[in-house]
Parts: structure tokens; sequence; C-alpha cells
């Protein structure tokens, strides 16, 4: 099998990659870096991202503030000292980021504007109208054309680490294009593969958010943190999950019940529509199950209102707002409310790593969605995850070009050889000439299906139970997949059942994890355990492959200066 060889490989062209490959290539421009991504670079999620990016830069507000937010935000499981670093990082890198092209709104002043976001308790989220991170992302993709030794792998699907005694040596690596696998060794691999939100039906995420670097992290032998703490955000737009960004409600956007209510005074009175997500996202769910969301043909909804701010400044703040309700629910928010309810959105855990993006397996790093440090504890404050990409994306880069200094690369032979065990495997898993019964596209319907149902909004320790063993009968129908397409070039089917197979995995994880946790803390709400229970759940999870099944074992929480206290709001 051919072998491209590289100083450091970073699996993932969106923000968090680019701007690990820019670090690299800034600090050691004679290092041979690549960036390998299953789609083009700019189609990568973060482009996606609509309201914006925290960050301290004004006379009123402080690193102390932006830090305590976001650890009362994270219901206080993030790690105060990686907060710390995060709050401080962030404002050189926002600043870093308009240099390279990124067009931040102004103030009257000329300075960066800045909008209110749910759980700040200052006017920090800079943004590009509603299109930050399409902005922040070819910000980013433009300033990595200038390095000539950073490679793209454009369109490649990595399929498994290549991991020797503890240390990682590279990748195994399908050329979507021609079919043909490589071995892609380097002495560091950056994983920045971002989330794991299509196991979910109704969800916010691309397609692309399949669980790949957290599967292939876990078969390695590395632990995964606090997957059990999945974020769900206040608006999807009705029937398709498209997210209708917060931004909307950071400038000034009301919701309402079918009673004409803006009911959100019930649940969170000092911050109204602006609590933190997972606050929101809980009380629209409350209205529904009472009988008071507007009922339509896809279900029961709710009513975000912007038609108060006027065509002005929708135009101006929110153009893409107004677009995705014309385009996808036929709405012109300008005139008429907008019908939302709660979509899977992001993954506050992920591959367990440190403020440098460090994993244990040796050589192997992690950052952006992909990783978790953890600074988002149990429930992320929107806008920091565009942040945490710059800064963890820089940190990990960083790292990496310290550690590939001194370290030795893999042998080839040692590669070859892990490489051709993965290979049989895929054989025989994947491409098997088929007389199997079982259908890849009828096993993700029904683990959507159960994603939503068992390990949603609301938990239960029945229905985690039941979607425990749902998940269990779903990797045995996995078994007995064949695929259709034989074919090497642009076998999407394979593609997908190696996606699939990586879905599986980790959503046996979040629940398990889910079930695990007796108590409601963030993003993670038991109806049988309503309440914070400190006493024994103030810890991370981390989960370890085995083969009796995920193995868990707990990590405390770094406390540095503010102790745990009710969340109020
Ligand atoms: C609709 C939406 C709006 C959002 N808005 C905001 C916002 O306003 N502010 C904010 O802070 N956050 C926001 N977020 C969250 C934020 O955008 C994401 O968390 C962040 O962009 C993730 O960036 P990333 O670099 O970690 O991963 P991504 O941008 O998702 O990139 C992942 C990369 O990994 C590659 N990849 C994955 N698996 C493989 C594989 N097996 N082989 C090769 N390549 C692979 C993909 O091709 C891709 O290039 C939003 C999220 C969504 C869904």
């Amino acid at each position: 099998m051919d072998i491209l060889t590289h100083d450091i490989l970073i699996v993932g062209g969106g923000g968090a990659g680019l701007r690990a490959g820019i670090e690299i290539s800034r600090v050691n421009p004679s290092l041979k870096t690549a960036v390998i991504s299953k789609v083009y670079p700019m189609r990568s999620h973060t482009v996606a991202a609509e309201g914006g990016s925290a960050a301290v830069l004004k006379a009123d507000d402080s690193h102390d503030l932006h830090a305590y937010d976001t650890i009362k935000g994270s219901d206080f499981l993030a790690d105060q000292d990686a907060v710390e670093v995060f709050v401080r990082d962030a404002t050189n890198e926002v600043r870093q980021i308009e240099r390279w092209g990124c067009p931040w709104n102004r103030e009257e002043d000329g300075t960066i504007a800045a909008r209110w976001f749910g759980g700040m308790s200052r006017k920090r989220t800079l943004h590009a109208a509603d299109k930050t991170g399409f902005h922040l992302l070819h910000a980013l993709f433009q300033t990595s054309l200038k390095y000539d030794t950073l490679k793209r792998y454009d369109e490649w699907h990595v399929s498994a680490l290549l991991v020797d005694n503890g240390k990682v040596g590279g990748v195994l690596a399908l050329n979507t294009r021609t079919g043909v696998f490589s071995i892609i060794a380097a002495k560091a691999v950056i994983l920045c593969t971002g989330g794991v939100g299509r196991m979910y039906a109704f969800t916010s995420n691309a397609g692309i958010l399949t669980a790949d670097g957290a599967a292939m992290t876990y078969r390695a032998g590395a632990p995964i943190k606090d997957m059990e703490f999945i974020q769900f955000h206040p608006s999807g737009l009705m029937r398709t999950g498209i997210l209708i960004t917060e931004a909307s409600r950071g400038e000034g956007g009301y919701l309402f019940n079918k009673d004409g209510k803006r009911f959100m005074e019930n649940y969170a009175p000092s911050k109204m529509e602006l609590a933190p997500r997972d606050i929101v996202s809980r009380s629209i769910i409350e209205e529904i199950l009472a009988g008071r969301g507007f009922q339509g043909t896809y279900g029961s909804y709710i009513h975000l209102d912007l038609r108060h701010l006027g065509e002005a400044k929708i135009m101006d703040k929110l153009p893409m707002v107004r677009e995705l309700c014309l385009d996808f629910a036929g709405v012109d928010p300008v005139h008429e409310p907008i019908p939302i309810r709660p979509t899977m959105h992001y993954t506050m855990g992920g591959i367990h790593c440190d403020k440098d993006g460090k994993t244990p397996i040796t050589g192997l790093y992690a950052a952006g969605e992909a990783g978790c440090v953890s600074i988002h504890g149990a429930n992320r404050l929107g806008s920091n995850s565009l942040t945490e990409l710059l800064v963890f994306g820089a940190r990990a880069g960083r790292a990496a070009v310290e550690y590939v200094s001194t370290a030795k690369p893999a042998s080839n032979d040692r590669l070859q050889s892990l490489a051709k065990e993965r290979m049989d495997f895929i054989q025989k898993r994947y491409m098997k000439a088929g007389n199997g019964k079982e259908k890849i596209g009828a096993i993700l319907t029904d683990l959507r299906k159960t994603m939503d149902e068992k390990v949603g909004i609301y938990r239960t320790e029945e229905g985690l139970k039941d979607g425990i063993q749902l998940i269990q009968r779903l990797k045995e129908r996995f078994n007995k997949i064949s695929l259709t397409q034989q074919s090497r070039v642009f076998n999407t089917e394979l593609i997908q059942a190696m996606e699939l197979d990586n879905m599986l995995e980790i959503a046996h994880v979040i629940a398990l994890c889910a079930q695990v946790r007796k108590e409601s803390r963030g993003g993670h709400a038991r109806k049988d355990y309503p309440t914070r229970n400190d006493e024994q759940f103030l810890h991370h999870s981390l989960t370890y492959m085995s083969k009796d099944g995920p193995r868990r074992e707990t990590l405390p929480v770094t406390i540095t200066k503010w102790q745990p206290e009710e969340r109020k709001y």
C-alpha cells in the first residue's frame, strides 16, 4: 500500500483544522504538514455558524466575567483552568482573525461590534451579520493558502488511526475519487473532525457530522469524555431542524406560545429569551407538553417573533435568517412569526484532551467540537464554540510542533501491518459481497428515531434502558449488512457504512453515560432525577472501549476560583 509521509497530519478542514494548520506553518514553516478532509474545507460545518464568536474586547467586560459566565453556563462541570486559558487567548485570536480578513460588524465608533448571546452577562458576541462562520472559515482558508508546506487532501475519508504501543503513526485513508486506500504517515495527528449530530433525526448538523473522530479514538484505546451532554438549541426551523440563530433573540426577538404569552418569564425571569440554551429548550418543550404550542403538519411548535425589529434591522443583522425562513418554511420573518422547536445542535463531550489538545495516545491531539478540553462542561454558551476552535486549534498546533521536534516516526513495516489489519477488517465488515439482508439506510433511520425518542432533551431510566437495548440490536443488525455498490470509485455506500458504524458506537456511549448519570445538569435532563447532585456527580465521565462493551471511569472537575452554586437566571 502507498505511504504518503508528513510530519503532522490534521484530520478535518473546518475552523479548528485550518487554524491548527496555519499555526503549525507559521511557527515552523519547514515542517511538512497536511490537512485531510472528507469534504472541500469550505464545506465544513463551520461555514454554517451564524450568530458569532465570543471574546472580551469592551471596556465594561473582563476575562473573569467571561470565565464566570462560561462556568455558570456549564453548570459547574467545565474545568476552570481550561476556561481561564480560553478566555485569555480568545481576545488575541479574534483580533488575529480580523487581520486575516474576517469582516466583523462595526459599532458607530468603528470598533468591532458585539451583540447579546444567551447566558452572557455582557455584549461580547462578535459577529459578521449572521454569517459569522462563513466569513471566519473564509479568512482561515485564504490564509492557509499562503503556506506552500501545508498540503491538502480534499475529499479523502480517514477510516482509522494507526496506533502502535500507545503511539500514533498515521492514519488509513480512502481517496473518495479513486477508491484507493493509502497510509498517511505522520509523527503527530490532530483530530478536528467536528460533532456527532447526524445520529439524531431532528438536528441542525450537516450530513458530514457522523462521530468519526470520537469513534476512531475510542477504537484506538483512548477515552472519550462527557458524551452524555448533548445540546439542544431552542430554535430549529420546523420540518427541517435548520438553525435559526440565537442572534435572533440576541437582537431582540421574542418567544410566544399560542396564547400570545412571552412564556420565558415563568422560567428565567431575569434573562427571558436570553437564558442559556438548555433552559430555553426545556421551557419550549414544557409549553408544548402543557398544550400551549401551535399545531402543525409536522407536530407542535412555538413562535419566534422578529417582526418588531423591522425590515431594516433584520436585513442588516439577520439577513440569512430571513433567507432560511423564506426558502425552507415559506415564512417571511419581517411579516410573520417563525415556527420553531428545539433541535439537536452540539456535542459538549468528545475526545478527552488537555488545554494543548493532548490525548492519552502519544502524538495524538484533538481540537474544535471533536475535542473535549473541557470548557463547556454540561452546557455550552452560544458563540463560545467558534472562539474555541480558534483558541484550541492554535494551541494544539503549537503543541504538535513542539512534540515532532524530537519524536521519531513509526516504521513503515509496522504501519503496513497495522493498515493491513484494518483493510482486512474493512473487507470483512463492510465490503463482503452480499447476501446480508440489512440495509444501512434502514438502520440509520431506526438509530435516529431511537436517539430522538430515548436520548433526547428529557431522559428517564426506562427510556435509556430501552434506548441502549435498541442500539445494541441495531449493532447486531449492522453485522448483517451488505452493500449494493462494490465499485471502488466514489463508493458513497462504503463511506456511509463506515459512518454509521461510528455513529452506532458513539450512540451506545451517549445512552450509557446518560443512564449512569442519575442527576440533571446542563443539557442532561433526567425526569426521574430532576436536580443537580454535586455530591455524587461533580465529575467528568470517561468511556473506554472494552471487549465487554463501554467501560466507564470518572475524572474530577478542576475548580480554581468559582465554587459550584445553584444556577439561577
Ligand atoms: C447551524 C450551526 C450554527 C452554529 N452557529 C454557531 C455560532 O454562531 N457560534 C458558535 O460559536 N458556534 C456555532 N455553532 C457551532 C460551531 O459552528 C461548531 O462547533 C464548529 O464550527 C465546529 O468546527 P470544527 O472545526 O470543530 O468542525 P467542522 O467545521 O464541523 O469540521 C469538521 C471537519 O472534519 C472533517 N472530517 C470529519 N470526519 C472525517 C473523516 N473521517 N475523514 C476526513 N475528514 C473528516 C470534515 O470534512 C470537516 O472538514 C453552530 C453550529 C451549527 C450546526
